[in-house]
């Protein structure tokens, strides 16, 4: 790792879900870390992607009467790239697992597992979920219900498992369990929030089994190259991209310069990312990951939404009525990073309406209109500030600290919560100046051009702040308040810096009424 990387991840999608707005959750989560990073001077670099091997691909490929790779080449464009459009994701690269660059590098590094010692041949018995892709242990198996009453069914699809038997290659992963344990213990940071840590540790604390790593029932997958009746377990594979993408096994010196990430993944999936994954790469002898971040789950009505469970609402339906900002600002508002959150339509509309609409947007219009209407859009140079303009000036630092701050915790909730102080503390300014009376008095010019003057900075450094949140938004303002560059270039640590452009010019309503919110019914 190169000073000032930072690389981070979301989990890839699997091509065969539908997109529903936890994924979309943890594309923005990752994206609003990597714009802020990117936008703090650091070399910030957001991977996503697509995981397409497996059973289950190649089950509903064949059902659809396509290749595999057919199959997941239509989702990635019909369903999967387009999601990213949708809620604006910024990704500096997006790996599929079927590109050439992640399955002979994949290859490269199970072949390196292999030559040193840590894969051998084992059989295997034991119940295994298609929907999970993962063998069961009992324990994750519960009585069926309905048309499979009388069965053992995966607790998590609640469909019957498959009992094999299979010859399979093992990575043995209970010779790490010692290491990653010290792993958890001398860094505490690395899997976090402290929830999600305690759950791997006493995961890990009842022992380790060694991992099976192939298949050989079906071949939708990277060959094992020492033996090409066997693809690699899709979990395996899967995980590897996050090396494979970032020069892993081709380009040493981006690897170098990428390595380690910051991996954001839903707590479903927390120990594929906090046990296994560290494991493969310390037999590896590969840099482990600088942090696994686990976040909540979504919750819809009192029901999880889960990329298992297609209880999903699509991003769209909310983008099109709302814009991307406000899907992007309220699921990082609302919900503590980190924690599970629930989500409802009335919700939603209640903090655009408040928070979006009247608090910043209005803000923001008021402002300029009266920069336009009072001094022709020239932005007023400042007199002498009393203390109620310096005391904004000390809220623009505060903040922009504090949320940096917040955002070294990943604590995005917090970071926004603290922003918002300045955008309260801005309207709550202007009526206590009252600009309007102001202007009406040739006495008070000065004192007008003092208070416009301070409130254009105010509006400046929140168009920085929030510009990792509300691009969209704060992109038109910036431009409307003449600021020089482009938003995104710059510097958000630094944004309580700015002290205004020269001239402002007119701007459109930043999150415009409403009417009426027309909420689907179907897929809730
Ligand atoms: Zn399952």
């Amino acid at each position: 790792m190169s000073a000032g990387s930072f690389y981070i991840t979301t989990p890839i999608f699997y091509v065969n879900d539908v997109p529903h707005i936890g994924h979309a959750y943890t594309e923005v989560a990752a994206d609003v870390l990597a714009r802020w990073h990117r936008q703090s001077g650091d070399d910030a670099w957001l991977l996503t992607g697509t995981d397409e091997h497996g059973q289950k691909i190649l089950r509903t490929a064949t059902a659809n009467g396509v290749t595999p790779k057919e199959w997941a080449d239509r989702l990635v464009e019909t369903a999967w790239k387009p999601l990213l459009e949708t809620v604006n994701i910024a990704n500096d690269d997006f790996i599929r697992t079927t590109d050439e660059r992640h399955e002979v590098n994949a290859q490269k590094f199970l072949k390196h597992l292999h030559d040193e010692g840590h894969i051998y041949t084992g059989e295997y018995e034991g119940y295994y979920c298609v929907g999970c892709e993962e063998y069961k242990q009992t324990t994750d198996l519960v009585d069926g219900a309905g048309e499979y009453a009388g069965q053992l069914v995966c607790a998590i699809h609640s469909k019957p498992v498959e009992l094999l038997h299979e010859k399979n290659y093992f990575f043995k992963m209970s010779a790490f369990a010692d290491r990653l344990l010290a792993l958890y213990e001398q860094n505490p940071n690395f899997v976090q929030p402290e929830a999600a840590r305690n759950e791997v540790m006493s995961f890990v604390k009842r022992g380790l089994s060694d991992l099976s790593i192939s298949r050989s029932s079906f071949d939708w997958g990277i060959k094992v190259p020492w033996d090409e009746s066997h693809v690699v377990y899709v979990w395996f594979d899967a995980l590897l991209n996050y090396i494979t993408a970032a020069g892993y096994g081709q380009n040493d010196e981006e690897f170098a310069s990428r390595w380690p990430a910051t991996h954001i993944v839903g707590k479903d999936i927390l120990r594929f990312h906090a046990v296994i994954w560290p494991a493969m790469l310390m037999a590896a002898g590969i840099e482990v990951p600088k942090q696994v971040f686990g976040h909540g789950w979504l919750l819809v009505g009192g029901e999880k939404m889960s990329k298992s469970k297609l209880t999903g609402i699509a991003p769209s339906q909310i983008t099109d009525t709302f814009g991307s900002d406000a899907f992007r600002y309220y699921f990082m508002r609302a919900i503590s990073f980190g924690q599970d959150g629930s989500f409802s339509w009335e919700d939603l509309s209640a903090r655009y309406q408040s928070e979006l609409a009247n608090g910043f947007g209005n803000l923001a219009s008021r402002v300029i209109a009266m920069v336009v209407r009072y001094c022709d859009g020239v932005v007023p140079a400042a007199g002498a500030f009393t203390a109620d303009d310096l005391a904004i000036q000390a809220t623009e630092k505060r903040v922009t600290d504090a949320a940096a701050a917040a955002i070294d915790q990943l604590a995005i909730h917090d970071a926004l919560a603290t922003v918002w102080e300045l955008v309260d503390e801005l309207n709550g300014y202007i009526t206590l100046q009252e600009p309007w009376a102001l202007a009406k008095k040739p006495e008070s010019r000065e004192r007008l051009g003092t208070v416009l003057h301070t409130a254009v900075r105010g509006l400046g450094t929140l168009a920085v702040l929030l510009s990792p949140v509300i691009p969209v938004a704060t992109g038109k303002l910036w431009s409307a308040l003449g600021g020089d560059g482009a938003l995104v270039d710059q510097r958000v640590d630094l944004a309580w810096e700015w002290t205004g452009g020269a001239q402002v010019t007119a701007l459109e309503p930043l999150f415009p009424r409403i009417e009426s919110i027309v909420e689907p019914t179907d897929g809730q």
